[in-house]
This record gives structure tokens, C-alpha cells and sequence, in this order.
């Protein structure tokens, strides 16, 4: 007689490439990982596109390198990081609220880029309106970035397998609402 739990054989279930395992509201998988067809903004399960990201985790513990030297933190960074492929669904609407704020952190970041250049060029002309560009990008940068529906990473790395984190509420109980 078989008797077979949910949690019986998470090995087995993330030898499947495609596996998606809960673990509290976090998600472990393997490289590469394919997150159920469900929108990872809002849970819908009709008319998606399909996303590729590729997902960098690095242990804190490589830091210490910058002790050495920064360009040794540098090759470390290389030498350690381990790269998820991940490929996830979202509708049309929260593609479009993806790509908006997307594009608002993508020119926020080039804009203080720009503006450090042009504040070496020009030395302190115009010194309130370059302090307003500089020290205001970067923010709305993170704001753009903070309105994106979803910000995935990983959270832990234990070979072979990814943890990752930074669902939203309505894909996590989508989900964990099916799979139970
Ligand atoms: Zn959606």
C-alpha cells in the first residue's frame, strides 16, 4: 500500500525542469525554470505572453573581496554569480504596466548617468538643477522599479537548487490555491 503526500517526493518532482515547488511563499526550482502558465502580476490565466529573464544570484559572502581590491571583487563577481533562466507569464495589462515602469527606471538611470557626466563637463553651472537631476534619477528610478508588479530574485542558492522571491499575493494564492 502507497500512501503519497504533497511533500513525499520533492526530489523527484525538481528533476522535472519544469517543476515549481513551494516552500512557504518562496519557490524552488532549477536551471532553467518555467513558472506555471499564470500571470505572475495578477493571477490571470488568459491571453499571456510569455517573459525570459535570467535571474543572478551571488553569496553575500563574495563581498569580501572587496577587501582584496575592487577589480578583485569584480572577477569574483564573474567567477561566483550562478544564472537562472526563467521564462513566466503575464497578461496584457500587466505587460503593459511592466514595460512602462520598466522604461521610466531604464531612461531614470541613464538620466543620472548623464548627469554626472555633465557635471564633470561643466563643473557648478547650473549647480541646483544638476543636483535636482542627480540626486533625483536614482529615486525614481527605484520608485519605477517598486511599481513593477513583481520584483523576482533570487534569495538562496543551495546547489543545484534556486530559491526564489518577490511573488505577488495574487500569483502565490492563484497557485498555491491549485496546488492543494
Ligand atoms: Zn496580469
Amino acid at each position: 500500500m502507497e500512501t503519497k503526500s504533497v511533500y513525499a517526493s520533492p526530489a523527484s518532482d525538481l528533476l522535472n525542469k519544469n517543476a515549481v515547488v513551494w516552500d512557504g511563499d518562496f519557490i524552488k526550482t532549477q536551471n532553467p525554470a518555467r513558472l506555471p502558465a499564470c500571470c505572475i502580476g495578477c493571477g490571470a490565466v488568459d491571453k499571456l505572453g510569455q517573459t525570459e529573464e535570467k535571474l543572478t544570484y551571488l553569496n553575500p559572502l563574495t563581498f569580501f573581496w572587496i577587501l582584496l581590491s575592487p577589480i578583485a571583487l569584480i572577477i569574483a563577481y564573474f567567477v561566483f554569480r550562478k544564472q537562472l533562466s526563467i521564462s513566466y507569464s503575464r497578461c496584457a495589462p500587466c505587460t503593459k504596466k511592466a514595460t512602462l515602469w520598466g522604461n521610466i527606471a531604464k531612461i531614470s538611470w541613464v538620466l543620472f548617468v548623464v548627469g554626472i557626466v555633465v557635471r564633470i563637463l561643466i563643473g557648478k553651472q547650473f549647480f541646483m538643477l544638476q543636483m535636482i537631476v542627480i540626486l533625483g534619477s536614482p529615486l525614481l528610478a527605484l520608485f519605477a522599479t517598486a511599481m513593477k508588479d513583481t520584483q523576482l530574485s533570487v534569495k538562496d542558492f543551495r546547489e543545484p537548487i534556486f530559491v526564489l522571491k518577490g511573488f505577488n499575493k495574487a500569483f502565490v494564492a492563484k497557485l498555491k490555491g491549485q496546488s492543494r
